[in-house]
Formats: structure tokens, C-alpha cells, sequence
């Protein structure tokens, strides 16, 4: 379980968070929906120790990672998916999945193992290992983006809106594949501008606006919310 409390964080003299809470649960998906500039990048960036927190605590398997490096973050099990996906684009396919697994310690066989069922839940990867990612379309780097963070073997992956630029087909394509990861036991911290769709898979969602969290519920319980329905479902 990941719990943040009352982080406050910010870029120069501006602080952007102000006093943000959220917890989330093992092996579940929870939802940080919210408007442009509302702070949702800026969470995601606090949890991975690449923008530092001004005050508050955030506490990963029992420790506070707020004052670590992010190297350490990382070999601690979370895996960020940056908006806009940052694939290597001059490297191929299987190039970009092999530097998903670049920090571990494994054994070989278990990381061949691992890039063996990352190419099955991803058949488009497979069928492309040859490709340079840069010449894929936006579905396909958004299917190695996410294939390239569990090649990290992660327990905890925060994905920055996944379903930026895509074509709705595409789009519900890339939300299998979040369910399946689930599924699957990795626990999911998804931001999203696009509320409805992140509140119908999540199992627990926040709002946040101007830095501060506003409203939390189940997914059902936000996208029956009257305010949510008008600020964000476009009812
Ligand atoms: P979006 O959906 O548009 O990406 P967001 O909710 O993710 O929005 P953030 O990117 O976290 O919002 O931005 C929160 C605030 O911090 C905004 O006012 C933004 O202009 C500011 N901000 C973000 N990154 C920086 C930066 N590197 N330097 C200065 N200000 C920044």
C-alpha cells in the first residue's frame, strides 16, 4: 500500500500541492482525475522523487520514500509511465523492452522469461520486435511503454494519462491491458483526464483542483457525483 499525507510540493517560489492525501491500496486500481494544471503530474513526480516535497510524508511498504533518490524508488518496486510515453524511439522494440529490465538483478532466465510473456500480452510487440519504436503509432508506443515498465518487474505502476492522442478503439485496447496487468496483481495509480473512463475501471478515485484533493470515493460512488458529473463527465 502506498499512502501519501499532506505532501505539499511546487516549482521555484510557487508551491502547486497543498497538503495532498491519497492512499493506494494493493492490487487495485485508484484513479487521480482532475483538469489541466490541477497537480496530477506533479503527485506522480513527488512519488517517483523527481519533484521533492515540501512537507508530509510518503509511505511505501512501511518506509517514507519522500526524501529518497529516484534510482531508490525505483529498485523499491514503482515504475512510472510519463505522459507522452518517452519510448526510445531510435531503438527497436525488444531494444526498449530490454531497458525496462536494465536495473535488475535477476538472473537471466527469469528476465527471458518475463520479456516471453510481456511479448504474449502484447501480440502487436511480438509481431514488431524488429521495429524501431519511434515508427510506431501512438497505440503501439503507448502497448511498449507499459510493456516496457514491467519488463522492471514492478509492484506498483503510476500511469500519467495513457489515454492521451489515442482513437477510442485504441483507447479501450490500452484499458484491457491495464485490467489484465491487475489482474495480474500489480497495483495501478492512474491519472487520467478522462474521467469517465478512469472512474469506470478504478476501484477508488480522487479529485483534485488547484493542488488540493476535493473529492474521494469508489469509482461508482465519483461518477454518480453530481459535481463530478457536471466538472468532468460533461453531463
Ligand atoms: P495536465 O493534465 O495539464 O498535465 P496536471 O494536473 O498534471 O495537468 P501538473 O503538470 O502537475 O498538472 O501542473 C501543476 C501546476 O504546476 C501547473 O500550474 C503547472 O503550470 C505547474 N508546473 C508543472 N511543471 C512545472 C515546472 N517544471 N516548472 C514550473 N511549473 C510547473
Amino acid at each position: 500500500m502506498l499512502e501519501i499525507k499532506e505532501i505539499s510540493a511546487g516549482y521555484g517560489a510557487t508551491e502547486v500541492l497543498h497538503g495532498i492525501s491519497l492512499t493506494v491500496e494493493e492490487g487495485k486500481i485508484t484513479t487521480l482525475i482532475g483538469g489541466n494544471g490541477a497537480g496530477k503530474t506533479t503527485t506522480l513526480n513527488c512519488i517517483m522523487g523527481v519533484v521533492k516535497t515540501l512537507g508530509g510524508s510518503i509511505t511505501w511498504k512501511n518506509r517514507d520514500i519522500s526524501k529518497l533518490k529516484t534510482s531508490g524508488i525505483v529498485g523499491m518496486g514503482i515504475s512510472l509511465i510519463p505522459e507522452g510515453r518517452h519510448i526510445f524511439p531510435q531503438m527497436t522494440v525488444m531494444e526498449n523492452l530490454e531497458m525496462g529490465a536494465y536495473n535488475r538483478i535477476d538472473k537471466k532466465e527469469i528476465i527471458r522469461e518475463d520479456l516471453a510473456w510481456v511479448l504474449d500480452l502484447f501480440p502487436v510487440l511480438k509481431s514488431r520486435y524488429k521495429q524501431f519504436a519511434g515508427t510506431m503509432s501512438g497505440g503501439e508506443q503507448q502497448m511498449l511503454a507499459i510493456g516496457r515498465s514491467l519488463m522492471g518487474n514492478p509492484e506498483l505502476i503510476l500511469m500519467d494519462e495513457p489515454s492521451m492522442g489515442l482513437a477510442p478503439i485504441i483507447v479501450d485496447e490500452v484499458f484491457d491491458i491495464i485490467h489484465k496487468i491487475q489482474n495480474m496483481g500489480k497495483t495501478i495509480l492512474l491519472v487520467e483526464q478522462n474521467a469517465t473512463l478512469a472512474l469506470s475501471s478504478a476501484h477508488y478515485g480522487y479529485v483534485i483542483e488547484l493542488g488540493k484533493i476535493v473529492l474521494k470515493g469508489t469509482g461508482q460512488e465519483l461518477l454518480n457525483n453530481p459535481e463530478v458529473e457536471k466538472a468532468y463527465l460533461g453531463l
